[in-house]
């Protein structure tokens, strides 16, 4: 059980009393640690398994926690997000201590934030009707009641989208809404649980003779209400295990902090704090990447930062590329993704990451045009969707019927009849051509039929009732089997996650960080996103973006300000220059051949990093279409001077200098003869005879009447 642990993961698999917090960069083998530390418990008989709870972020993240605690022989642990956990607590405990059913789930929040707000007489547009519903939730889980609303986002400067005394009566008449209604939502499931735990000492007696362990991934993001929920489960006593990374805080807007990880030995004096550097899931090139990314960070969890240390061989350099548009970004990154798998790396190792959900359209349409599969929506809901409710039916009731179904006349094993049936529901052996919603309930099935032939793997003797209850179990567990397609996923619901190849797509200004994330706390929380982004390849890393959205638009984007520094041609943030490190080398070994880039000079647009082949180009240090930060108003000083310069000398103004060159001078705005000497059309002899003129009208010095055109 320990062989496969280094000897600080060994010291957190053996420390089984007392309280434990591993403190870790990505990939170090956290959520190896803590499953190995179950399972030595359980296996060593010291753990019972009915008695530890498992707490991780998502319900896919739980449902491969629960896979390798049954690998490990440790299959009785219960591992659920705080939801789910909760949730089973409230439906085992409200009959005794409220009463009656638990009420209904509420389904569609936002359109019950917009039926309150319509009673409070505020028209909401969409987005605002979303940040409204975020700030509602954020509340909620920082225990915030409606009329504390205003001061407590104002004390945590929260950017609202309204006037906050708007934001609370909103609340207030979305609270009386679900009253009214007898519905409860997912924030409610949490603080019940809590209230009960709080008031009834017999069910928290109840709960804590159940569960006498507690081991929590991902603790950088708990909330204060899942914090709140986790000391009542645990009373006084010291059984908790908390791993996590502060570098990979990314739901501070929800109200989540790092706080109790980082201070975590301030509160248990007495525990057992490990750290763990040593990254087993990525290669030297792409943790260079992510420590390179950590290093500019700022912040609190920045303080915390571990920099880590590849244990891998190395491999392929990771790969930068800019295309004109976003369909020439999804396509070139499906015709990537088809040479991976044409060289032998499985479809389901592959991901591609955007920062927003609607992201993901142009993708699903390449991916489709390349014939490659690909699986998109959040695995939580899988079992949700209608086409898969309808052939789990149908396969219950092809199972009551038996030998009965002449649908399954001949057809003996487990996998045969199962797509026998689901033949009936649209599952043909081929995916159907183009992108969509039939392609998406092919997906479906496809990932079912997939499922029973796994299962008839490790049972062969199961039959189609097993099977339906099997998926009967996952779906109460909400875990959805694993599609063999390529994910594509936000980054948020990457977190944890591992796939061979990476593809960051979309990283332009405005989308990362993303337009709305104003302050720096904010912008911080971005660059860890893409941080979480990175660290999820394991060996091929691709990072892309394009200048504008559609064919022939204006190039107006820039590549992120994250990637400065470390992609080609782009300068450190404070540092003159550009510094080509690692990035970029174009080896991609494997990666079907990365845009080839002409190696002519060192001449790199300033703004994309893109090498400049057209003189006027070079001139300017940019693309022509890359966006401009030029001193418009030195510029056209400069003009003004070239004008009388060249009126004294009898000569056309381009013999002073080009507009390019002008352009250039005036969005360097050189303080010294050095920095203009650099610039493309400065030479020797014109630096000498214009330059003092030059860097006087830089420095914003008037030069006199004399020269100014009338
Ligand atoms: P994250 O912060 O992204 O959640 P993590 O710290 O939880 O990462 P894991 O997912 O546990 O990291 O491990 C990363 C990868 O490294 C996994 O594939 C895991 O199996 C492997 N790994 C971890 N520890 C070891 C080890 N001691 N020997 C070999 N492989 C290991
Ligand atoms: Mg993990």
């Amino acid at each position: 059980m320990l062989d496969g642990l280094d000897p600080e993961q060994r010291e957190v698999a053996t420390a089984l009393h007392g309280p434990v917090c591993v403190l870790a960069g990505a990939g170090t083998g956290k959520t190896r640690a803590i499953t190995h530390r179950i399972a030595f418990g359980v296996r060593a008989g010291i753990l019972q398994p009915a008695s530890v709870l498992a707490v991780t972020f998502t319900n896919r993240a739980a449902g491969e926690m629960r896979g390798r605690l049954r690998q490990l022989g440790a299959g009785g642990v219960q591992a659920r997000t705080f939801h789910s956990a909760a949730l089973r607590q409230l439906q085992y405990f409200w009959p005794k201590a409220v009463g009656g059913d638990l009420p209904r789930l509420v389904e569609r929040k936002i359109q019950l934030v917009a039926e309150a707000a319509a009673r409070c007489r505020v028209r909401l547009d969409r987005n605002e009707l979303r940040d409204v519903t975020g700030e509602i939730e954020w509340a909620k889980v920082t225990q915030t009641v409606p009329a504390d609303y205003p001061a407590a986002a104002a004390k945590s400067g929260r950017d609202a989208p309204r006037d906050a005394a708007e934001i609370s009566q909103i609340y207030a008449m979305y609270e009386q809404l679900k009253r009214d209604r007898s519905m409860i939502d997912f924030e409610d499931v949490l603080l019940l649980t809590v209230g009960i735990l709080q008031d009834r000492h017999d069910i928290a007696d109840h709960v804590r003779s159940q569960y006498q362990h507690f081991v929590v991934d991902e603790y950088q993001d708990v909330s204060p209400l899942q914090q709140r929920l986790l000391e009542l489960w645990l009373g006084d006593r010291p059984n908790l295990c908390v791993v996590g990374d502060a570098s990979q805080t990314i739901y501070s807007f929800t109200g989540a902090t790092p706080d109790h990880l980082l201070n975590f030995r301030t509160k248990h004096p007495d525990a057992t704090v490990v750290k763990l550097v040593r990254d087993y899931r990525s290669t030297p090139q792409v943790v260079h990447l992510a420590n390179g990314l950590l290093s500019q960070a700022r912040g609190r969890a920045a303080e915390h930062r571990l920099e880590l240390v590849s244990q891998r061989e190395p491999g392929p350099e990771p790969l930068y590329t800019e295309y004109a548009d976003e369909p020439a970004e999804a396509e070139g990154t499906a015709r990537r993704i088809r040479d991976l798998i044409a060289a032998g790396v499985p479809a389901g190792e592959i991901a591609v990451l955007y920062r927003i959900n609607a992201q993901s359209e142009v993708y699903e349409q390449a991916l489709a045009d390349a014939g490659v599969p690909y699986q998109l929506r959040g695995a939580e809901r899988f079992f949700e969707r209608q086409e898969v409710r309808k052939a789990i039916a149908g396969l219950r009731s092809a199972a009551r019927f038996g030998d009965n179904d002449p649908l399954l006349d001949d057809v003996v094993d487990l996998p045969s009849q199962t797509r026998a049936v689901l033949s009936g529901n649209g599952w043909t052996p081929q995916p159907p051509a183009g992108s969509g919603a039939v392609r998406d309930q092919w997906e479906s099935l496809a990932a079912l039929v997939r499922l029973a032939e796994d299962f008839a793997k490790t049972r062969f003797t199961a039959t189609l009732s097993d099977l339906v209850a099997e998926l009967d179990e996952r779906a109460a567990a909400q875990h959805a089997p694993t599609v063999q397609g390529v994910t594509l996923a936000s980054l948020h619901s990457a977190k944890g996650l591992e796939w061979d190849a990476v593809f960051l797509v979309g990283l332009t200004e405005g989308m990362m960080p993303i337009t709305y994330a104003k302050t720096d706390e904010q912008v911080e929380e971005e660059r860890r996103l893409l941080y979480v982004g990175v660290t999820r390849a394991r060996l091929h890393l691709v990072l892309s973006w394009a200048l504008s959205r559609s064919p022939g638009g204006r190039a107006s984007r820039r590549p992120s300000r994250f990637l400065n520094g470390l992609r080609p041609g782009s300068s450190v943030p404070g540092s003159r220059g550009a510094s080509a490190p690692r990035a970029g080398s174009g080896s991609g070994a494997g990666m079907g051949g990365p845009a080839k880039r002409k190696r002519r000079s060192s001449a790199l647009c300033r703004v994309c990093g893109k090498t400049l082949t057209d003189a006027g180009e070079v001139k300017l240090m940019r693309c022509e279409d890359c966006p401009s930060d030029m001193d418009e108003a030195l510029y056209e000083r400069l003009r003004d001077w070239r004008a009388g310069q060249a009126r004294e000398l009898g000569q056309p103004a381009y013999c002073v200098f080009t507009d390019k060159t002008l352009m250039a001078i005036a969005e360097a705005a050189p303080g010294e003869a050095g920095e203009l000497a650099v610039i493309a059309g400065v030479g020797a002899r014109k630096l000498e005879r214009f330059g003092a003129d030059v860097l006087a009208l830089c420095a914003g010095q008037d030069l006199g009447g004399a020269d100014e055109e009338d």
